[in-house]
């Protein structure tokens, strides 16, 4: 859990529910070959790997430009995938390449908050 300026109490749970879900191209999955292995907080890398324990595999390194949790099926830490995942394509500074949106995107007043909330997991 954090605190944030209001002095509410929030985890990353909380966090992720504030990023309006992607309406991706069905099959696409372009921008995980992108970036290599996205950016994570400590605990969501300690959620990934605790994942993948469970599945008896482990941390993976970049595979060029790729991510190396991208498998032909999609993503295989779907559910614990970072914040940087869920928030691509949800806000005009992070635009989908292939035209695709959120219902909504983020405002820009809604997309500082989220990341003015993301710095304090980084602490
Ligand atoms: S955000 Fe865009 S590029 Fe990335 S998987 Fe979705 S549709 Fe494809
Ligand atoms: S963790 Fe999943 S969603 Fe994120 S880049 Fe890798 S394959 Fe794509």
């Amino acid at each position: 859990m954090r605190d944030a300026d209001d002095g509410g109490a929030f985890s990353l749970d909380d966090l992720y529910a504030m990023i309006p879900p992607m309406e991706c191209l069905p099959g696409c999955t372009d921008c995980c070959r992108l970036f290599g292995v996205p950016s994570r907080t400590p605990e969501e890398d300690a959620r990934i790997r605790a994942y993948l324990h469970a599945q008896g595999r482990s941390i993976l390194p970049a595979q060029g430009t790729c991510c190396p949790y991208l498998s032909e099926k999609g993503c295989t830490i779907y559910p614990v995938r970072p914040f940087t995942c869920r928030l691509f394509g949800t806000s005009p500074t992070v635009l989908c390449p292939r035209g695709a949106r959120p219902l909504e995107l983020l405002h820009e007043d809604l997309e500082a908050e989220i990341h003015s909330r993301y710095r304090l997991f980084w602490r």
